[in-house]
């Protein structure tokens, strides 16, 4: 089990271009970095993560299985260089969270229904639709993919909060680190 950091709002490579990954069989390392998403998104308790998040700019996220529509404990759902092909007109306003977001949560409003082509990876192309949360989700992690983040759905005050409370967050994170680093160079 190998865990990779989460890069938290506002890192800037969490707004950079990311590339696509074509041809699956030439990037010996995917599964790896998938392996790696999957234990990261589980030990931070998260239903999706795309690989932007752990830093890695290739153009793919896992989602969740009971989410994805598989059972419980089945592996969680990989979409490589995924292309949303349909989103219904109908929406739907729900809370969201983001694991570069921790404890922030706002209403988003997406459509209730979306159909997805992507890799797995397996290399094959396919195509699926969804419906409900397992939709919001495709919608939220291919968001990642085009650098959009869950502040951007925020109006300007609220942004401001955010990033705020971010900003809070990430400087206690780093004067966490420096206690650690203290602790293991002595
Ligand atoms: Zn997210």
């Amino acid at each position: 089990m190998a865990l990779r950091r989460i890069l938290k709002f506002p890192d800037p490579v969490l707004r950079q271009p990311t590339v696509a990954v074509g041809d699956v069989s030439a990037h010996k390392d995917l599964a790896k970095l998938v392996a790696d998403m999957t234990d990261t998104m589980y030990a931070s308790n998260g239903a999706g993560l795309a690989a932007i998040q752990v830093g890695d700019t290739r153009r793919l996220f896992i989602v969740d299985a009971s989410i994805a529509g598989g059972a419980e404990n089945d592996p969680p759902r990989v979409f490589i260089d995924p292309e949303i092909s349909y989103l219904s007109p109908e929406t739907e306003q729900t809370e969201e969270g983001c694991l570069s977001f921790p404890g922030i949560y706002l209403d988003v409003k997406r459509s209730l229904k979306a159909t997805i082509k992507a890799t797995g990876l397996d290399g094959k192309r396919f195509e699926l639709s969804a419906e409900g949360l397992f939709a919001r989700a495709l919608q939220h992690e291919n968001d990642h993919l085009t650098g959009k983040l869950l502040v951007d759905f925020a109006g300007p005050l609220k942004r401001q909060m955010i990033k705020r409370k971010m900003e809070k967050l990430n400087r206690a994170e780093l004067e966490g680190d420096d206690l650690d680093d203290a602790a293991t160079a002595d």
